[in-house]
């Protein structure tokens, strides 16, 4: 079973196509078990078809190389934010004074 990371990874190969079917039936696996992993190639895959089907913006070389980075560069700390997410959860859920400080003050 593969991990978000290696999604993450594999994503631009997977939207080039260029891809073994091997990997490619894990990834599509793991998109079902994944909803944060499926959002995320879902919106790379649509604003990479949006910018290409916008061929008389003629784009220079190399741009959409660096828009689909910074994509998965942001999906990358998404992932992260998720991880922390669930950590501050499980550690409410325990009572630990990492608790988030929010709700706390909610509570208040
Ligand atoms: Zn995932």
């Amino acid at each position: 079973m593969i991990r978000c990371e290696d999604v993450l990874r594999e994503i631009s190969d997977l939207l080039d196509e260029e891809i073994t079917v091997e990997m490619r039936v894990q990834i599509e696996t793991h998109l079902c078990a994944c909803r944060h992993c499926k959002v995320l190639v879902d919106t790379t895959r649509k604003t990479l078809t949006l910018v290409s089907s916008h061929s008389f913006l003629e784009l220079p070389q190399g741009v959409s190389e660096r828009l689909l980075e910074s994509l998965v560069e942001a999906g990358r700390e998404a992932v992260d934010r998720h991880h922390e997410q669930a950590d501050d959860e499980l550690l409410a859920f325990r009572g630990h004074p990492r608790a988030p400080l929010v709700k706390r003050e909610v509570e208040t």
